[in-house]
């Protein structure tokens, strides 16, 4: 176990949006300063001490960063292996490589679900577009191809009715049979360096045309599935000797659980605990890849977190005069449709 890091030392973050910089003011409250590493723009860069500016490829401004930090962490997970080889040689990387790699490939990271005993949708590799009948035939309809990389916000996925279809998404993909769910929940879990877990209430999420629209909390289910829930996240941070938040997004089935995915960072669902939790889960990230203990995750109010995408902008002057509402903005220069411009903690109780 490594000793916990020094006040004023430095935090590399990978990826400079919204959750870099949300990230980067925690790291600030407690004493650090941080460093983003962002090819394009960067509202991180605002709340940081130090920005490069540079590509994911670039092997000479990689190693710079490197060196001018203490610790390297990130909100993109899609940042490449060999550039992820040099930076950790000069400084640890957390969450560590493994948590990188299940995490960035939905079909490595169904397998290694499956593998944890634990249940997944239904799957079937779908390589490339030859394969697509026989992935149709097993799974069958109704059913979801997406590809194996860089989804997001539902992109890059295509939804079939019929196992005549032909439609491609255009690169490596999984095909997964439609899971019938009551509610969407989603877990954050947290893992320090010493192995202690410390989790949040589960949020029920609502999403609108693939894109995270709310988050609830409490969420509604069955106190034994909100155990259920909590477990199985723990499992899967131990299992990959996680350190830092994860977030874990759930299927709730007239079955039990089904895990949809795990993103190895801070989460959008995850943006409620800063007005329900005295630590919530940026501090959380930061605390634990700084080696020091966890916060304690327990949850004081009634909140309902919502996204506000594009136009909602709009509502700023009624949200501003809202009471019982915190705002989060992002600082993001151009407003466009689709786009998350920032955030509110609507506090209930
Ligand atoms: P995000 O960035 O929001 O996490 P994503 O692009 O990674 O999105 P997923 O989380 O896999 O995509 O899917 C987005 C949404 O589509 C899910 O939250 C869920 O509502 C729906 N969905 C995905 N897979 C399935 C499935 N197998 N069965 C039913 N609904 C699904
Ligand atoms: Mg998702």
């Amino acid at each position: 176990m490594s000793d916990p890091l020094a006040p004023g030392a430095v935090i590399g973050i990978l990826g400079g949006g919204q959750l870099g910089r949300m990230l980067s003011v925690a790291a600030s409250r407690l004493g650090y300063r941080t460093h983003i590493y962002e090819p394009g723009a960067a509202p991180a860069g605002d709340v940081a001490h130090a920005v490069t500016n540079a590509s994911y490829e670039d092997a000479e401004a990689l190693r710079r960063f490197a060196e001018a930090v203490d610790v390297i962490t990130y909100e993109f997970e899609n940042v490449p292996a060999d550039s992820l080889d040099l930076l950790e040689s000069i400084r640890p990387i957390r969450p560590n490589r493994r948590a990188l790699a299940v995490s960035q490939d939905r079909l490595t990271e169904k397998e290694f679900l499956r593998d944890l005993g634990l249940r997944t949708a239904p799957f079937a590799d779908a390589a490339s577009e030859k394969d697509l009948p026989a992935a149709l035939k097993r799974i069958g309809v109704p059913s979801i191809l997406k590809t194996r990389r860089m989804g997001y916000d539902g992109k890059g996925q295509i939804r079939f009715a019929d196992v005549g279809q032909r439609d491609w998404t255009g690169a490596e993909a999984v095909l997964e049979g439609f899971v019938d769910f009551s509610a969407e929940i989603s877990v954050i879990v947290a893992r320090g360096i010493d192995g202690s877990v410390a989790a949040y209430d589960p949020g029920r999420n609502l999403h609108e045309g693939g894109i995270l629209r709310t988050t609830t909390v409490p969420s509604g289910i069955p106190q034994a599935m909100v155990t259920d829930a909590v477990l199985l996240a723990a499992r899967i941070a131990a299992a990959l000797d996680y350190v830092g938040v994860m977030g874990v997004e759930l299927f709730v089935t007239a079955e039990g659980l089904v895990v949809n995915e795990i993103a190895p960072r801070v989460h959008n669902s995850g943006h409620w605990t800063q007005a329900g939790c005295t630590v919530d889960q940026f501090e959380q990230h930061i605390r634990a890849i700084a080696g020091l203990p966890l916060g304690d995750g327990k949850r004081y109010a009634d909140v309902v977190m919502e996204n506000l995408i594009g136009q909602d902008m709009d509502r700023l002057p009624e949200l501003l005069a809202s009471p019982d509402v915190q705002i989060h903005l992002y600082g993001k220069s151009e407003t466009r449709e689709g786009r998350k411009m920032g955030h509110i903690n609507r506090v209930l109780r």
